[in-house]
């Protein structure tokens, strides 16, 4: 069971299941909203148990976005025809054993760096 937390612990998250869709996405919402990148996976909403209160903000009505309303950690994206939540990668405590699976959305990525980490890019 992988656990995680947003900066100031006010939200705190642990997920069970097998995460999919380990992915970095570089689109503008997400640089926006994370600073750069946001790395999340994603499990069925009902294997992801959040404890905090959680303020969703929707940048397009096809999503929300979950973050602290203290510390200002970008923690959930939940699509509203899915039935699934992605996490954010980087508010995991410990060891994840999770590898990035793919870079998405790397045509809106920002122009002062470049991926070269060998993970495919969609
Ligand atoms: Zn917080």
């Amino acid at each position: 069971m992988l656990e995680g937390s947003c900066l100031c612990g006010n939200i705190c998250f642990s997920v069970t299941g097998a995460p999919e869709g380990v992915s970095a996405c570089h689109c503008g919402q997400c640089r926006k909203q994370s600073g750069h990148v946001w790395s999340s996976a994603f499990v069925p909403e009902t294997d992801l148990e959040i404890t905090g209160a959680v303020t969703w903000y929707e940048a397009t009505p096809q999503a929300k976005r979950g973050f602290c309303a203290t510390c200002g950690a970008f923690l959930f994206w939940k699509a509203h025809d899915e039935d699934t939540m992605s996490f954010a990668l980087g508010a995991l405590d410990g060891p994840t054993g999770l590898r990035l699976e793919k870079h998405i959305f790397t045509a809106d990525k920002g122009d002062y760096y470049e991926i070269a980490d060998g993970v495919p890019q969609k």
